[in-house]
């Protein structure tokens, strides 16, 4: 790390100063921490301004599913940590993912998707998107000439997740940024299991960011979100066009918790890279362990684009266990301490079975194709004490 006691006053405030104090708008009541604004509309002061604002002529709130100033301090500081233009908001991650798809696509057009995305986000694109005649290709995300040799003159949007969630594979996002550019596409990264603390793909040449803030900008499991970050244009163009009039929005009160979030949130995502470090180094020698899926393991295939594209390597571990269903469910059901659930972002540590979960409703031949086997477990290692977490999945191994 460079020596800077001394902050460039012309680059404005670092990450950790952002992260606890960009967006917030201080009312005419001094308030210190942020306020939440549960109101579902807005007052004005005569018809005529009413109707400035309807126009867009003039600036201002008018109703919570459009803007509300929670979610504008919310959406403020997540903008500032991805060195975005603009951020929206949204309901969920899902929400986040369907409003970047149908706010900037149309009947006609193509995706070129990842295989190793998140369960429900498949699902998305195979079921409901497929049905509104937007068709998805899906490659192997560590392929960029896979990526390449799958778009279209109709393709419009690259989408992945970088590291995959469960697996942990990587792509080199500033090569597949270059490749969607040549051919006139957006690059949308879903940044879920980073974030902008370890990962910031706008930086790399990424189009659009998208969120579950349900995860680790959350960080203790309470409420649902989602956001999209990019430019003016894009998100604050098409994807707040198809939020306001589609309406998943998110609430004033959420808002305010992943605000709550954000302040720690670079804490907690090195206390989580180093916990999930030593326990995939340590799950690497037991001799039960098949395998290990982290990609700040030296043994990972991707280690050094893991190194120089992220500043940490996440919280989430995933491992093969020798034998099949039965030796990793009865793992599982061994443990005491972690939570059996199928969230990850949260200070209690989770496990959970992929296969039979997550990725439950995909096809056997989908799942097989996305690398999810029978034995494969997911730990997203949460802040207990790394210990702990070790003696719990160690009892289920003999
Ligand atoms: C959980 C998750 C989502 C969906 O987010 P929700 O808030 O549950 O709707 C999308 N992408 C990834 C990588 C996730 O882990």
């Amino acid at each position: 790390m460079k020596d800077k006691d001394i902050q460039d006053e012309a680059s404005g405030p670092g990450f950790a100063t952002n992260a606890v104090r960009a967006g917030q708008q201080r009312t005419n009541e001094d308030e210190h921490s942020e306020p939440i604004f549960t109101t579902s509309s807005f007052v004005f002061s005569s018809a005529a301004e009413a109707a400035a604002r309807f126009s867009g002529e003039e600036a201002g709130n008018i109703y919570s599913r459009f803007t509300n100033p929670t979610v504008r301090a919310f959406e403020q500081r997540l903008a500032s940590l991805e060195e975005a233009e603009c951020c929206v908001a949204t309901a969920s991650g899902m929400s986040a993912i369907t409003a970047t798809i149908l706010g900037l696509l149309k009947t006609g057009d193509h995706i070129v998707s990842s295989r190793s995305i998140f369960g429900t986000t498949t699902v998305l694109l195979t079921n409901i998107v497929a049905g509104l005649g937007i068709e998805t290709t899906f490659v192997e995300l560590p392929d960029l000439a896979a990526w390449e040799k799958a778009i279209r003159p109709e393709t419009k949007l690259l989408f992945l997740e970088t590291p995959s969630n469960p697996l942990g594979e990587l792509v080199d996002i500033a090569a597949l940024s270059e490749i969607a550019h040549k051919h006139g596409c957006l690059l949308a990264v879903d940044n879920c299991l980073c974030t902008p603390a370890l990962q910031q793909p706008l930086k790399l040449g990424a189009d659009i960011v998208i969120h579950s803030a349900t995860k680790y900008i959350d960080g203790q499991g309470r409420c649902m979100g989602g956001a999209v970050c990019g430019t003016d244009e894009v998100v604050g163009g098409g994807v707040f066009g198809f939020l306001r009039s589609a309406g998943p929005t998110m609430s004033a009160f959420n808002a305010w918790v992943f605000l709550k979030g954000l302040e720690t949130l670079r804490l907690r995502m090195s206390a989580h890279s180093a916990a999930a470090l030593e326990l995939a180094e340590w799950l690497e020698e037991q001799p039960e362990v098949e395998r290990v899926y982290y990609p700040g393991l030296q043994s990972h295939p991707q280690y050094e684009l893991a190194k120089s594209q992220q500043s940490g390597f996440g919280g989430v571990v995933s491992f093969e266990l020798r034998g099949g269903k039965e030796e990793s469910w009865r793992l599982i059901d061994a443990t005491r301490l972690l939570s059996i659930t199928a969230n990850l972002g949260d200070a209690k540590t989770t496990i959970t079975h992929p296969a039979t979960t997550t990725h439950g409703r995909l096809t056997p031949e989908q799942r097989a194709e996305a690398g999810i086997s029978d034995s494969l477990i997911r730990v997203a290692v949460g802040l207990e004490d790394i210990g702990d977490i070790k003696a719990d999945l160690f009892r289920g191994m003999r």
